[in-house]
């Protein structure tokens, strides 16, 4: 995890690895403090308050969750006292998608040899991401921790005189996409709207609704843009992602058109120019995401997460991915 300033006031945490849970967290050192997004696990919010406690003294006395995943959340409690901020969809969808009880009880488990050997027949997706995720995370002692303030549009924050604008952005990765954008900073944080040098997932909402807050990201033209997982950018990386998704749907509808299954597409689709993004086994979940859309089923229609990283496995190992998620 790396401390980087990127404006006058606002600062990343940076999560290297940039696999599944590698989340990036902000702090905008005005106002009381204010932090973005707090980490998939205790350790690592730990040491993201260390790195941030570098430049800005005591603890920050708001927070801001970007949206409802585990990996952006799961660190408010360590923020006691504190204004937590969020989409209103937000509480409800963490009960749904952020609850750790599930992932602790997998990482425990596959710690017997019995259980890995059932696992591996039965879901070896969901056991290689249970064995990656156990070197780097320790769910203990999480308590989900829910925003105590909620918005439905937009939210104004006056740090010191400087506005940091809070813009509901959802449904796109999920349904409570919030942009985080300090203009006097020329800075905007993103969420996981934006995925950097890594592949996007999306669970809820349509590729149209995602273009349209890629497009308003370049509307906006911020000079630095931190991303949800992966690398600072600008909307150069903006750019780079939605063409990203337009490439795969595009090829999505032509082997939809020609009949094959969404596994079938998954394996053929040659992913070219993003071969160098890291998980891009992910990319099952964007060609199955074209295919609701284009068999007119709901966008928001819950995923079997199991299922799909097993279906996401057979992609890595059909293509010659890594097996990384
Ligand atoms: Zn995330």
């Amino acid at each position: 995890m790396k401390l980087k300033q990127v404006s006058n006031h606002c600062y990343a945490v940076i999560n290297e690895k940039n696999r599944l849970g590698d989340a990036n967290s902000g702090l905008i050192n005005l106002g009381g403090g204010v932090v973005i997004d707090t980490q998939f696990d205790l350790p690592h919010a730990r040491q993201m308050i260390e790195k941030f406690s570098t430049v800005w003294m005591g603890m920050p006395k708001q927070v801001v969750n970007t949206h409802e995943d585990a990996d952006h959340v799961l660190g408010n409690q360590l923020f006691a006292g504190a204004e937590i901020i969020a989409h209103r969809s937000v509480p409800g969808r963490m009960k749904e998608v952020a609850d750790p009880a599930e992932i602790k009880l997998l990482l425990w488990a596959i710690r017997f040899a019995l259980v890995r050997g059932i696992l591996k027949y039965l879901h070896p997706g969901v056991l290689a991401l249970g064995q990656q995720m156990a070197e780097d995370f320790d769910f203990d002692g999480i308590e989900l921790t829910f925003p105590t303030t909620l918005f439905e549009d937009r939210h104004a924050l006056n740090l010191d005189g400087t506005e940091v604008q809070l813009i509901h952005v959802g449904p796109g990765h999920q349904m409570g996409d919030t942009l985080i954008y300090i203009p006097d900073e020329n800075v905007l944080f993103a969420g996981d709207v934006l995925f950097r040098a890594c592949t996007p997932i999306g669970w809820t909402g349509t590729y149209a609704g995602w273009y349209k807050t890629l497009d308003l990201i370049v509307k906006l033209n911020p000079a630095v843009v931190v991303p949800g997982h992966g690398p600072i950018t600008d909307v150069k990386g903006v750019k780079e992602m939605k063409a990203y998704l337009e490439y795969v749907r595009e090829l999505a509808k032509t082997f939809f058109d020609a009949g094959y299954p969404s596994v079938e597409a998954a394996k053929k689709i040659d992913i070219g120019p993003y071969a160098n993004w890291s998980a891009p086994a992910r990319l099952w979940l964007n060609v199955e995401r074209a295919y609701r859309e284009f068999r007119g089923e709901a966008a928001d229609a819950p995923w079997d997460r199991k299922k799909a990283f097993n279906i996401a496995l057979k992609i890595a190992k059909a293509q010659g991915f890594p097996i990384e998620f």
